[in-house]
């Protein structure tokens, strides 16, 4: 659980929201997700909340599963946000109360909308043909317009745009890049992008977004930062083009910068503490016998659902975007 914890926040921003081009570097912090597999979380980071609407960043692996049980999250609620299920390697088994069963697969996009509330499993499955897991996890968050209007849904979508510029290739998972669109949904302008670097590359970028460098394989140089795997490199807003230079891939996420201030506790996303309560309540309650309107059940996993924790003493309070 060890983690060379340099601050991030005495780089540059202070904290403040940096509204034109900067390069911090942050480095990952290692998490438990459930009890088999360690993962490497970039976002939220201490002063680095949200790039665009992306508040939630999970990166994992390789990872040799052989012999283990690999990923086995067992079925629990989300809310008020999106799920971004990327893989480089591996195959996950994804169920959900809204009635999908799907093979995550990589170099495809799996995107579950929660809407007012879903919930969901997400499994290792056939090890033995896959023994290495390597991926990300991300969230999206959702405007207050939508948040409880969008329906609830799972998209998956297996036939992405491809890029090739000088020195740069990759696939456009969502918004667009260099002209490249995705058809992926967004409620908020966003982008997301998996590319390789070959060479030094130019990469255009719109100047109304602000972009973080996630890097997959590497060290990659991100303008003047390097960073190596595992770590990721906050640019900034008011940017028309990034300089990357690889070998290496990279992870590009961005967007608008998302200027609600929002709550995040466990896997819920709301507005209040007082919404929180009732999202955590409605859940456990929905486990002892309770109504389960709301986040509906999750059928054919073996194993039982996870039990929001307790709630901390302290109120939360909604927060924005860089802290
Ligand atoms: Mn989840």
């Amino acid at each position: 659980m060890s983690n060379l914890e340099r601050d991030p926040a005495e780089q540059s921003c202070s904290g403040r929201p940096s509204e034109g081009p900067v390069t911090e570097l942050l480095e990952p912090r290692t998490v438990w997700l459930g009890r088999t597999q360690q993962v490497r979380r970039l976002l939220p980071h201490k002063e680095r909340r949200m790039v665009g609407a992306w508040c939630f960043v999970d990166h994992y692996g390789p990872d040799d599963i052989t012999g283990q049980p690999g990923m086995w999250v067992p079925p629990h609620p989300h809310s008020s946000l999106q799920t971004v299920s990327w893989l480089f390697r591996g195959l996950i088994l994804h169920r959900d109360s809204a009635g999908n069963e799907a093979l995550v697969r990589p170099g495809e996009l799996n995107i579950m909308t929660a809407g007012p509330g879903i919930a969901h499993s997400e499994e290792s499955h056939e090890q033995q043909a896959n023994p290495v897991v390597h991926g990300a996890q991300l969230w999206v968050a959702l405007p207050d317009g939508v948040r409880n209007s969008a329906a609830p849904r799972f998209d998956q979508y297996d036939d992405l745009p491809g890029l090739s510029l000088d020195g740069l290739r990759g696939t456009v998972m969502i918004g667009s890049v260099a002209g490249v669109e995705s058809p992926a949904t967004s409620y908020t302008p966003l982008v997301g992008a998996d590319l390789t670097v070959d060479a030094a590359a130019s990469l255009p970028l719109t100047p109304a977004y602000e972009y973080a460098v996630l890097v997959i394989d590497g060290p990659v140089t991100v303008e003047n930062q390097r960073a190596e795997v595992g770590e990721m490199v906050y640019a900034g807003l008011g940017r028309s083009s990034l300089a990357l230079s690889g070998p290496g891939r990279v992870l590009l996420l961005g967007g608008e910068p998302f200027e609600e201030e929002i709550v995040m506790w466990w896997n819920f996303i709301g507005r209040s503490h007082d919404e929180i309560v009732a999202l955590r309540n409605e859940w456990n309650a929905g486990l002892t016998g309770g109504p389960t309107d709301r986040f509906g059940v999750v059928r054919g996993f073996t194993g039982d659902p996870l039990f929001a924790p307790a709630l901390p003493n302290s109120t939360l309070k909604p927060r924005g975007r860089t802290r």
